[in-house]
């Protein structure tokens, strides 16, 4: 049997609920195959990032109960699944926290972390009706796994050094796989291409656009964060904090507003509670609009890459478990359990399209730096992706970043 075709190598579940999302998802892989399951109706993408075996999958329509349906599909076909990412587009709050200072503009990444006594993730429109006829919301779902939020906050601190993310070069990769068409809708569209408008300025015509029918002079500039920093292209900010997800598409911005002040959401999608209520998964999502009436669908390819890079980010952190080398043109050398790998000295990998290069952590100890960069053993074997922070530039095949 072909290896790829193994169900049970593959551990890490992504759900691209849009097609564009998937798109951006494809992207990230460093080889896809698609792959029916046996006893399923739909096609799986798989392939991987690092040294996890990843499964994706497009949902069928937008919604909460899609996504559900989605997950307990792809967990019954692939069986060994650990790590649930939900990853995609959402609708962001312009700005949040004390005195309003943060400030989200599009093409930035939202991550669902547990915050204020949500785990990450508020179903807002689940809950009960009261005699003052206020909804009280009961719709709190699960916090994502341990695992995942060690990975990012491994990924917070790694953002804060020098080198910075590795979003920008994903984000490259991602477009070198597009047709010339498609490359240009992935690109950062701009700071000159993001508007928000005033609270009580409602676009006018649902059939067009908000281009050359909305007053742009009733707009607020987003060029510059603020106290944060000014933006720069395709170097979106991460923002951590609860995200709002309901069956239903937010217009006003009062509403929006609202969902702010009283569940300090910040944004707002239509899936994470189909997967959060039953499963300990990771919610990013790109922000394409700011959850009110204007139209525009720029930065809608553009959002789901950076969400999708900054997904990939956090698989690079997180360790597998499993030893997977590209070294051998045999795939079964992948799927060597690790527990083998006690006493058998250095294991490397080395992965020519991505440069990724990985090390045995733990109670182990740093062994040198020599040609192939620094490796690390351990007893247990386990294999982690290296930090990609401070690797030594002479790295054969490590890509550059363009910044
Ligand atoms: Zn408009």
């Amino acid at each position: 049997m072909d290896p790829s075709n193994d169900t049970s190598r593959y551990t890490v579940g992504w759900i691209a609920p849009l097609a564009l999302e998937l798109t951006a998802a494809i992207g990230m892989l460093e080889d896809h195959t698609m792959m029916p399951a046996p006893e399923d109706d739909v096609i799986y993408h798989v392939g991987h990032i690092g040294l996890h075996f990843v499964v994706m999958v497009v949902c069928p329509r937008i919604g909460i109960e899609p996504a559900a349906t989605a997950l307990a599909n792809m967990r019954r076909s692939f069986p060994n699944i650990k790590h649930v990412l939900v990853v995609g587009i959402a609708g962001g709050v312009p700005c949040y926290g004390p005195d309003l200072r943060e400030q989200i503009v599009l093409g930035d990444v939202v991550v669902g972390v547990p915050q204020h006594g949500s785990g990450g993730v508020t179903h807002y429109e689940f809950g009960t009706w009261e005699d003052n006829n206020e909804l009280t919301v009961k719709g709190h779902t699960l916090h994502p796994s341990s695992a995942l939020l060690t990975a990012v906050n491994n990924l917070r601190s790694a953002h804060m050094m020098a080198a910075g993310s590795r979003i920008p070069e994903y984000l490259q990769e991602c477009r070198m796989g597009l047709n010339k068409r498609s490359r240009q809708a992935f690109e950062d569209p701009g700071a000159e291409n993001d508007h928000l408008f005033e609270d009580d300025y409602v676009h006018p015509d649902r059939g067009r656009t908000c281009e050359g029918l909305c007053d742009t002079t009733r707009a607020k500039r987003r060029d510059y964060r603020g106290y944060l920093a000014e933006r720069e292209t395709d170097q979106p900010e991460i923002h951590y904090g609860n995200i709002g997800s309901a069956n239903a598409v937010v217009r006003p911005s009062a509403k929006r507003n609202e969902l702010r002040a009283r569940h300090n959401i910040i944004c707002l999608e239509m899936e994470a509670a189909g997967v959060m209520s039953d499963y300990q998964g990771l919610v990013i999502r790109g922000i394409c609009d700011y959850a009110d009436s204007h139209k525009n669908k720029k930065w809608q390819a553009y959002a789901a890459a950076t969400a999708a890079a900054y997904a990939k980010e956090v698989l690079m952190l997180l360790p597998s478990g499993k030893r997977v080398s590209t070294e051998s043109s045999s795939s079964d050398d992948r799927n060597e359990d690790s527990s083998s790998g006690s006493g058998r000295g250095h294991q490397t990998f080395h992965n020519s399209g991505t440069g990724i290069m990985s090390f045995n952590a733990g109670s182990g100890s740093l062994t040198s730096n020599n040609a192939v960069g620094t490796q690390y053993n351990n007893a247990a074997g386990n294999q982690y992706n290296t930090p990609f922070y401070g690797h030594p530039p002479s790295f054969p095949g490590w890509p550059r970043s363009n910044r």
